[in-house]
């Protein structure tokens, strides 16, 4: 896993919007310094303030000024996800059905739980991630 780092500029990524009162797709507008950034929501337009969760070690560059530890790992699910989304937002992700095969990796769109990225699959089911857990679906079924 790489280190945190703010969306880019003019990126939509996923993260709570308090005036929706749901999880939204957000577009960076500007970086105000190197972990927060001006951001607004998709849905309502609303502006906020983005700030990077403190993960220990937020340099983006390689500055091994002193001994530092990264063995602080929390909520790298969250993490991970918010990167998938970000290099995937954009995607078109798959409606779910039952019926459909899917793919290691394929984005899937949940009517209930969102989108989501296929991580595991098996015969009949699919260990899926969504924004909060990862989900074991049944899929493939005839
Ligand atoms: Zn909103």
């Amino acid at each position: 896993m790489s280190t945190m780092t703010l969306p880019p500029v003019a990126k939509s990524f996923f993260t709570f919007c308090k005036k929706c009162d749901a999880d939204r797709y957000h577009k960076v507008i500007t970086h105000t310094s190197s972990t927060s950034a001006k951001i607004e929501c998709e849905v309502c337009h609303s502006k906020k303030t983005y700030t990077l969760p403190k993960a220990g070690a937020s340099m983006a560059k390689k500055a091994t000024t002193g001994v530092r530890k990264t063995s602080v790992r929390k909520s790298s699910h969250a993490d991970e996800y918010n990167q998938l989304m970000m290099n995937r937002g954009d995607e078109k992700g798959l409606p779910f059905n039952i019926r459909t095969k899917y793919e290691l990796d394929q984005k899937i769109d949940h009517p209930k739980f969102g989108p989501g990225f296929v991580k595991v699959v098996q015969i009949d089911r699919v260990d899926v991630m969504f924004s909060d857990e990862l989900k074991t679906l049944m899929h493939n079924k005839h």
